[in-house]
């Protein structure tokens, strides 16, 4: 069994979840995860945004909007038959019960009902369509096996036992299908695991289950050696280790979302990214045994970073002031990305600025503090164990007509990362790739 999970854009259309169908009941009986139709969930934050603000007509035009979207794709999907009305009644039921929410007493919790609900109708459309095609789907409600604890953290004996008893309970079935994304929290309510999550979803069940692979459909090839947005003639890389997905995915990859790697990686599934648009293309494949030959395999960049810079006050050999400066991050639960060290100084990075002015504010009191703001981490990810030689150098040779903020090795044997102004980033990609693959 395997675990298939398709994105929004991939059922983001009567034609698209057509298609995908196909793909489904082409590949036998495993679990299928889907996203909500693309931008569903995009209007479903703007929905409760509007109530969030007090203002229930914006909530409502939005909600109004998004039902005659989908009484559209279910006619276009389902035809006029008794498919057809069963989704109309599923997603009027849906409809109204967004119509239930006002601005009094709206919060996180009402929030999140709302948020779950592109997930239930993306399901809904999917399995009314494989069973008027003939096949036996049956739905296991994510709501039902999928639960984080007080952390946020998938609870993964208690997911294993429920899946478990779930797929049994469906012998006869030629396709299970599921929902991405949606949760209950520790204290039973509708969550999710943030944006983006259905990813995590797939690979959480794929763990679980100990399937032989998870994969990961979308609209392109595989995860490529850079960003196709900034760089002609990428190439898809072929294989990848878990914590090369894992850099790339956090550094900027959008194709694949950071948290779904490590499941798979804890239990050794593979995970492969595959095109819906072009089913036989060869994809990503993410293992433990992907090729070890000391070569820097892609390039990722993540935007909108701030550099900190503390100059200690105490200046040489004074202990403990690395410990206060990463303390200060730790006190306002900012994580920091990237750390380079001098003897009397540190410079590091965050990307959430929500905190940056307390932050600073406590840094003064033991040192100078400089900041520099718009930057991108720019990475260069692949089989880096430092026993070998060159890529260090082949990084930074490439960059020499770039201004460099900041460089950092030696933290993981797969990343070598360097901080760029955001002005510099199209350059600072296109000659890494000119230097590294052509
Ligand atoms: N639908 C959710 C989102 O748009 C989850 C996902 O697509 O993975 O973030
Ligand atoms: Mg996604």
């Amino acid at each position: 069994m395997q675990v298939l999970k398709f994105g929004g854009t991939s059922v983001g259309t009567a034609e698209r979840i057509k298609n995908v169908a196909r793909l489904i009941v082409e590949r036998g009986r495993n679990i299928v995860v889907l996203s909500a139709m693309s931008g569903t969930t995009n209007s479903l934050v703007e929905i409760a945004d509007y109530l969030y603000k007090g203002n229930s007509r914006g909530a409502m035009e939005t909600i109004f909007a998004l039902e005659s979207k989908y009484a559209d794709t279910v006619r276009q999907l389902l035809g006029d038959d008794d498919y057809a009305a069963e989704a109309r009644t599923v997603l009027r039921g849906i409809f109204n019960f967004l119509r239930t929410f006002t601005p009094e007493g709206f919060d996180t919790v009402r929030e999140k009902e709302i948020l779950a609900q592109g997930e239930l109708m993306s399901t809904t459309l999917m399995s009314l369509y494989l069973r008027q095609s003939g096949y036996i789907c049956d739905v296991l409600p994510a709501l039902d096996y999928m639960s984080t604890d007080a952390d946020g953290e998938p609870r993964m004996e208690s997911i294993e036992r429920k899946l478990k008893a779930m797929v049994q309970r469906h012998p006869e079935a030629d396709v299970l299908l599921t929902q991405g994304y949606i949760c209950r929290n520790h204290l039973g309510d509708v969550d999710n695991l943030r944006r983006g999550g259905s990813d995590y979803t797939a690979s959480i069940i794929g763990a679980v289950l100990e399937v032989e692979e998870v994969q990961i459909w979308t609209d392109i090839d595989g995860m490529h050696n850079n960003d196709p947005r900034y760089v002609d003639n990428t190439s898809p890389v072929h294989e990848l280790h878990f914590d090369e997905a894992a850099e790339l995915a956090y550094f900027g990859a959008k194709i694949l979302h950071p948290t779904c790697v490590l499941p798979a990686k804890l239990h050794n599934i593979p995970v492969r990214l595959l095109n819906t648009l072009e089913p036989t293309a060869e994809g990503t494949m993410i293992h433990s045994a992907a090729p070890a030959d000391g070569k820097i395999k892609a390039i990722a960049a993540k935007d909108g970073i701030i550099a900190v810079k503390v100059r200690s006050g105490r200046m040489l050999m004074a202990y403990g002031f690395l410990h206060q400066v990463f303390e200060t991050f730790e006190r306002y639960r900012t994580p920091v990305d990237m750390v380079a060290t001098s003897e009397v100084c540190v410079s590091l990075t965050i990307d959430n600025d929500q905190y940056l002015r307390p932050i600073v504010d406590d840094l003064k009191k033991f040192g100078t503090v400089s900041v520099d703001r718009d930057m991108v981490i720019i990475c260069a990810v692949g089989d880096l164990d430092w026993h070998n030689c060159g890529f260090q150098a082949d990084v930074l040779n490439a960059l020499r007509d770039v201004p460099v903020r900041m460089i950092s090795f030696g933290g993981s044997n797969y990343n070598i990362s360097v901080l760029v102004h955001a002005a510099d980033k199209k350059r600072a990609l296109n000659a890494l790739s000119a230097a590294l693959f052509q």
